[in-house]
């Protein structure tokens, strides 16, 4: 397939949801599977009871830009969601690709191969004699929002701060930026960060379903280094990120679980702050992207310090995609149907 960059015709704003197969704990309890997915629409079968307890079903049908059914592999996630949109972040376009959902529900799982593979096809472009011509360069970058502060993934949690330049730029003072060469060390970088992700002290996974994890693929243009400046200086400047101009950038956010966003009256302190939080965030992201779904010119970024960092992402010309991840056993349909309710307003 021909690709020359100057695909404009991707959607602004894709909505996705993706359902999982049941897994081994919920077939042990010979959970039913309550969610049925045809084409672009998907149908919940809630359990209820009446009064005189009889079981009967309560039907909530939903419809979205597309519905991954359990049989769907992280391939076609891909194809499907950040395959389109690479080609226009070398053309000025900032991109965010969101998973959203409960804990257990995929979101990592649905993640992960993104990055890489949206990599491998960006080093790709970079090799086109459109672009190798303008000194494009690919940059990483990976951290963490966690109780409302930013901490550097690939750098042992360095704290970090936010700060605007004058041109209603993003800057993450202190982050670290890594220059993408070759693919394999995407990988790297990824399972590097995802070990320093927010542990606590009750155990990974229960920790790292109250943070956001953004990795981020920016491509910028680099000056032209004269021979002789580049033989008098040693001190590998030419690889500073800094010396590149943003051209574009995509940011796979690995959201945290949605329930925490209820953690707000837990008898624990910081698990309410957190939880404040996180639902703080998740209501500002919703409000950022139907803000830009209506071409609003006031973007609401100011609700959370996700929406702060991802700021520059929600104006001009930006691309979003949510992937909603969902369970399908009976004992999670409430959660579910939380998840459907928010992709839905979203679209
Ligand atoms: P989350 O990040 O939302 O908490 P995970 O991505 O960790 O959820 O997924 C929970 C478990 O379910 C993991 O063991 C994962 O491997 C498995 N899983 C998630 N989605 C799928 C899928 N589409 N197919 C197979 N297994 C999956
Ligand atoms: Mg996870």
């Amino acid at each position: 397939k021909e690709n020359s960059g100057r695909e404009s015709n991707v959607a602004k704003i894709k909505v996705v949801v993706r359902k999982r197969p049941l897994n081994r704990k919920e077939l042990a309890k010979k959970e039913d599977d309550i969610v049925y997915v045809e084409d672009n629409s998907l149908t919940v079968h809630e359990p209820k009871l009446k009064v005189d307890l009889t079981a009967y079903v309560e039907k909530h049908e939903f419809c979205f830009d597309a519905v991954l059914d359990e049989d769907v592999n992280n391939d076609k996630v891909y194809r499907e969601t950040v395959e389109p949109i690479i080609p226009t972040i070398f053309e000025k376009t900032k991109a965010t690709c969101f998973a959203y959902g409960q804990t257990g529900s995929g979101k990592t799982y649905t993640m992960q191969p993104l990055p890489l593979r949206a990599a491998q096809d960006m080093v790709r472009l970079l090799y086109q004699p459109v672009y190798r011509s303008q000194r494009f360069k690919l940059w990483l970058s990976y951290f963490e929002i966690y109780g409302g502060k930013l901490f550097d993934l690939l750098s042992d949690r360095k704290k970090l701060c936010m700060r605007e330049d004058g041109k209603q730029q993003v800057c993450i003072v202190g982050l670290q930026e890594f220059e993408v060469l070759d693919v394999q060390i995407v990988k790297e970088y990824i399972e590097k960060g995802n070990a320093a992700r927010s542990t606590g002290s009750t155990g990974a996974n229960e920790e790292s379903s109250r943070s956001h994890a953004i990795l981020q693929l920016a491509i910028k243009k680099h000056k032209e280094v004269k021979e002789t400046r580049r033989n008098n200086n040693n001190n590998n400047d030419v690889n500073d990120s800094k010396n590149g101009k943003l051209v574009g950038k995509i940011s796979f956010i690995d959201l945290a679980g949605s329930e925490r966003g209820a953690d707000t009256t837990d008898n624990d302190r910081q698990t309410r702050i957190e939880g404040a939080e996180i639902n703080k965030s998740l209501l500002a992201l919703k409000e950022c992207i139907r803000a830009l779904d209506n071409e609003q010119i006031h973007i609401p970024f100011r609700g959370s310090k996700l929406t702060e960092v991802l700021r520059d992402s929600f104006v001009g010309n930006s691309r979003t995609v949510m992937i909603s991840c969902i369970s399908p056993n009976a004992g999670s349909c409430e959660h579910t149907l939380n998840t459907l309710r928010y992709a839905d307003r979203v679209k």
